[in-house]
């Protein structure tokens, strides 16, 4: 057993936790983050990779419009490095009422949401795949983000104020101190060994799981209700833009280009278990059907990867008005001194990646309110590490490396551009870490072939790392190709069939990869 202490305990690695634990850090408290897996692979790391402008919700919701539009302007700034000004444009399709562009654009100008009405040309001139019959039009600031990207450097900023970060930290208890928090009981998921973390004050940004971190605080019955979602990943950029339905929000109404890809959702399911979302294939056709509107000849690309990801929406019958502080209608945080008689814990959920900032801001001013203390939030001033160029993503980064390095270092994956010289220093920084971890960071496996090549390059050169033998090598690789697998079996069809074929006879007809040797212990995520 290993014991540690901290100010303050943050559970919960994805966007919220991240931002949370940087604020808290640079507030001057000691902190400590846990996650039972690696940052951003809850709904962080399952998301449409959207940085809204505020366009979507200047009816349905103007409060979160605003904030939209004023942390999308802060992020683009301190996280340049995450996000891509792609831009956007609101579109009235032949199935929509370009009268309600009326009550749009009445919206945005009282949201203070920017934008400007173009011509139907002038999108078509810019985005020649988007639907010719288009009626009206919209440009906003929508930007494409990198939830990893954005999230791993957010939890580098607090690691420089003196905050530790524990991947593969599972909570499994919090004890208290009469009514007080006192501990934080994790096991690490790697060792099996059992990690108390003393503290005063725990943040619960576990989001779809926050209702359970709360019972093992013995706070009952806090309802946080996974929406799930589902999103799919094209095989190359249709739009440059992000192309969004010009209607009140619906399903399928936003294609994104994020990196090499494109990616349509999303759908909104009640689900009963954020670990077990289902992708059922009338949602996939839905999803076709919905770029078919925006992008005509949508389903002659190739659909490469299909995912799920659950929206924590909080329902507390038990709060009261004065409890639950509503921030915005889709942020919520919970005290629970008022809710339970329990000081040191509070839940954050809802919110959008794009507000996790202001999200983190609000919940590190309410702990500090709690403890009486005054203490400045900062975050909006400092550019996180990576972004101290204030240069935003362009598409073609990669390439404009290759070009300095292209004698000396060799290519692993050529969809992402990925080099060796990338891989074995990720491998480096992160000894443990499976292939899932290192493609979170770097994209291996992410483009048109779905790991198809790239994957047995990648564990050739991991077998040259003085950390990785052989049996462990090849557990890797069949572990993230399970992976990937879970993402591929629900938009099997058309190319994609061949694709699939040829990617198994590789795997399969020559290196027999089922039967490798390797590690039972590993468990697909
Ligand atoms: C389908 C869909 C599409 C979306 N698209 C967009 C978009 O385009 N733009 C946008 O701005 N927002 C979007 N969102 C919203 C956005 O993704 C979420 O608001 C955001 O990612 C939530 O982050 P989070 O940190 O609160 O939750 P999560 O990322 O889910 O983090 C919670 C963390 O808690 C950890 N955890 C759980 N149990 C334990 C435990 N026992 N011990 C330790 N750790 C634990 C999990 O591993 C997880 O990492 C979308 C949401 C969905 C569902």
């Amino acid at each position: 057993m290993k014991t540690l202490s901290a100010d303050v305990v943050v559970v919960g690695g994805g966007s919220t936790g991240a931002g949370v634990v940087r604020d808290v850090a640079m507030r001057g408290y000691s902190a400590i983050l846990v996650d039972r897996a690696d940052l951003g692979q809850g709904t962080t790391g399952r998301y449409h990779g959207l940085l809204h402008s505020g366009g979507r919700y200047v009816v349905s919701d103007p409060h979160s419009a605003t904030e939209c539009a004023e942390e999308n302007a802060i992020v683009t700034r301190i996280q340049s490095h995450a996000v891509e000004r792609t831009g956007g444009y609101f579109v009235a399709t032949h199935v929509d009422d370009p009268a309600w562009g009326d009550d749009w654009a009445q919206g945005a100008t009282d949201t203070k949401v920017p934008f400007e009405e173009v011509s139907t040309a002038e999108v078509l001139k810019a985005e020649p795949r988007v639907n010719p019959k288009i009626s009206r039009a919209f440009k906003v600031e929508d930007g494409s983000v990198d939830g990893w990207q954005l999230v791993w450097s957010a939890a580098n900023s607090a690691k420089l104020y003196g905050a530790q970060i524990l991947t593969y930290h599972r909570v499994t208890k919090i004890n208290r101190d009469g009514d007080r928090v006192s501990q934080v009981v994790c096991t690490d998921e790697k060792t099996g060994e059992e990690v108390r973390i003393n503290t005063n004050f725990v943040l619960n940004c576990a989001a779809a799981w926050g209702g359970q971190i709360a019972h093992m605080a013995g706070c009952p019955d806090v309802q946080v209700v996974p929406g799930a979602g589902i999103m799919i990943a094209m095989n190359h950029r249709l739009t440059n833009s992000v192309i969004n339905r010009l209607t009140y929000p619906a399903d399928g109404d936003i294609l994104v280009p994020v990196h090499t890809v494109c990616i349509i959702g999303t759908t909104d399911q009640k689900a009963d278990d954020p670990d077990k979302l289902q992708i059922a294939w009338d949602e996939v056709q839905q999803m076709m059907d919905c770029g078919e509107l925006l992008v005509p000849g949508f389903r002659n690309a190739r659909a490469i990867h299909a995912w799920a990801g659950a929206r924590p929406l909080v329902k507390d019958s038990r709060v009261g008005s004065g409890d639950t502080r509503h921030m915005s209608r889709g942020m919520s945080i919970i005290d629970h001194s008022e809710r339970d008689g329990l000081k040191g814990l509070l839940t954050i959920a809802g919110g959008k990646l794009t507000t996790y900032r202001l999200m983190a801001e609000n919940v590190v001013n309410a702990m500090c309110a709690q403890l009486g203390e005054s203490r400045p939030c900062t975050t909006a001033n400092e550019q996180v590490p990576g972004s101290e160029d204030k240069k935003n993503y362009v598409i073609t980064h990669r390439l404009e490396e290759r070009e300095h390095d292209r004698t000396s270092d060799q290519i692993l994956c050529e969809c992402e551009l990925m080099s060796k010289g990338m891989f074995t220093r990720a491998l480096a920084d992160q000894p443990k870490g499976s292939f899932d971890d290192l493609r979170r960071q770097l994209r291996l496996g992410m483009g048109p072939c779905q790991g198809g090549f790239c994957s047995m390059r990648a564990t050739g050169v991991a077998l040259q790392s003085e950390h990785i033998d052989i049996e462990r090598a090849t557990g890797l690789v069949r572990l993230f190709l399970k992976n990937r697998w879970i993402g591929i079996w629900p938009i099997l069809y058309g190319d994609q069939v061949r694709q699939t074929a040829l990617d198994n006879w590789i795997f399969q007809g020559t290196l027999d990869v089922e039967h490798l040797p390797g590690p039972t212990h590993e468990e697909v995520v």
